[in-house]
């Protein structure tokens, strides 16, 4: 009997799911998924209370990934809705489309601000333009792109809200999370009166009909239809090493009990560091490098309302620091079969790090701050409130502190040292991904898997041509 190849894949997110999905199509090849939580989707998933669905903060589904669509609309079939997206940015108390418009700053600025941006813009453009120094920080790179006071105004409290210090943060952030190339373009763009750029912002984007879940489940379902097996709710405790590779996983299973499998390949989706705790005999310096690495988490209020919608776009951002959120959204815009009949749910979302006094607020405290800084934008009363709560999750936004590429790279090492290990995904890769770029990279795994007996090289290969290329649009 023929030994079929068994890849074990860490992580049941998108990334994992995608590659599981693609692998299980493969005969000779046997796919095991672990993932910690009782069910599959990580950040993609939703849950259903109260006659809602309710995802886990704002997804949209858009790629400029050749191929990406189309698979997906397969998996899809008719449950993936095409949708207008409609964003918005809300500053000193009016609503601006976003990314900015130049028409719309001239107007709805008193003339004295717009006359300060464009002249600070001036100022760092011509800087620039003489120096040409490499921007050292994200700080650094915004002004460069935008000026200091639209920075002031916009990005820098924005990315204390999201991210963390600015200062501390690395210009590759910058360059993965802001699409718009600065303000030139969107001058150029009023000029010749063309449309907005969809490799910035997307006009269009695909959502499934039921909540953004609806992609990880479709992709289990399908994968295990093909014969993958998922360990949900199990421990991953160790990975076992003989000669160098990764020869199996040792985990607790549901009842406690601690069981090994043995492997070929690994794709690893789950969070990069947690390498150090699966591996005990790492070198010091890649735990050291481990020890860097970190992520941000993220909390989601959810507020159901019996109400119509109460947005003026499907999300808005909320720079101003006044506003501990960095975003409201409302998943009724995503899609009308999200909430009973006469009903909206309206999702506050923003990040913490474990130090955050946020981070440890019960949902009482939580809610009297958030109502608090919402009464102003009179977007519902107290009583139309059915229910509120909050969703925390750990590990959602990859830190990119200066200085973190070095340690990432040291730890991505491990897949040219032990040739059967692929770091894949948002949390797996350290890479500030979408979903449409973990699932790339989850069929790509998948493919280098199938072509390869030491994928680790090829992975490095692939890494630097096509996944440090992506960028998120807007
Ligand atoms: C607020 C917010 C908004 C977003 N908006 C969009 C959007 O509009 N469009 C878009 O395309 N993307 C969006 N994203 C990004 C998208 O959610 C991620 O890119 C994607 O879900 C990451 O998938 P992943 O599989 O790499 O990681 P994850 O989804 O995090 O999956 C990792 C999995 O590993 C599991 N795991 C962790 N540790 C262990 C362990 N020790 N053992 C076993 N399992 C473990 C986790 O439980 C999880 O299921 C958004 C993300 C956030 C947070």
């Amino acid at each position: 009997m023929s030994h079929k190849k068994r890849v074990v894949v860490l992580g049941a997110g998108v990334t994992g799911l995608s590659a599981a999905y693609r692998l299980s199509q493969n005969p000779d090849i046997e796919v095991h998924v672990f993932e910690k939580e009782s069910e599959v989707g990580g950040l993609c998933r939703s849950f259903k209370d109260s006659g809602f669905i309710l995802d886990y903060g704002p997804h949209k589904f858009y790629t400029l990934i050749d191929g990406v669509l189309d698979e997906m609309c397969k998996i899809m079939g008719d449950d993936f809705l095409t949708r207008e997206k409609s964003q918005n940015l809300f500053l000193k108390g009016k609503y601006f489309d976003f990314p900015l418009k130049i028409s719309e700053m001239l107007t709805k600025f008193p003339p004295h601000k717009s006359a300060e941006i464009l002249a600070s813009f001036g100022v760092s453009a011509v800087k620039t333009l003489k120096n040409k120094v490499n921007p050292e920080s994200y700080e650094d790179f915004i002004i460069q792109k935008f000026g200091k006071s639209l920075y002031s105004q916009i990005f820098e409290p924005m990315a204390y809200k999201m991210f963390g210090n600015p200062r501390q943060l690395d210009p590759q952030l910058a360059r993965v999370r802001i699409s718009s190339p600065g303000l030139v373009s969107v001058i150029k763009q009023l000029l010749s009166r063309k449309n907005i750029d969809r490799t910035i912002s997307a006009p269009t984007f695909h959502y499934p009909k039921y909540g953004f879940g609806m992609i990880p489940e479709r992709l289990k379902e399908n994968s295990e239809a093909n014969g993958a097996k998922f360990h949900l709710g199990v421990k991953v405790k160790e990975l076992k090493l003989a000669n160098g590779s990764i020869s199996g996983v040792a985990f607790e299973d549901k009842d406690g009990n601690l069981q090994n499998l043995s492997c070929d390949d690994v794709v690893y989706t789950i969070p990069m560091q947690a390498i150090a705790d699966l591996i005990p005999s790492l070198p010091a310096s890649i735990r050291q490098a481990c020890r860097f690495v970190s992520f941000r988490h993220t909390i989601v209020y959810y507020y159901l309302l019996k109400s119509q919608p109460v947005l003026p776009a499907m999300w808005v951002f909320y720079p101003e620091a006044k506003f501990r959120f960095g975003r409201l959204s409302e998943m009724t815009k995503f899609s009308p079969y999200t909430a009973p009949l006469g009903h909206t749910a309206l999702m506050v979302d923003f990040t913490c790090d474990d130090l955050d006094p946020t981070w440890t607020m019960d949902d009482q405290q939580l809610n009297e701050l958030l109502m608090d800084q919402l009464k102003p934008l009179k977007l519902f009363k107290r009583e139309q409130v059915v229910k509120n709560f909050s969703k925390r999750f750990r590990n959602f936004y990859p830190v990119y502190r200066i200085g973190y590429q070095e340690r990432v790279e040291k730890i991505r090492g491990l897949e040219r040292e032990m040739s059967n290990i692929l770091f894949a995904g948002r949390l797996g890769d350290f890479n500030y991904n979408n979903s449409d770029q973990c699932f790339d990279m989850g069929y790509k795994a998948a493919e280098q898997i199938e072509k390869s007996r030491e994928v680790g090289q090829a992975w490095g290969e692939l890494r630097h041509n096509r996944f440090e290329k992506y960028r998120i649009v807007d």
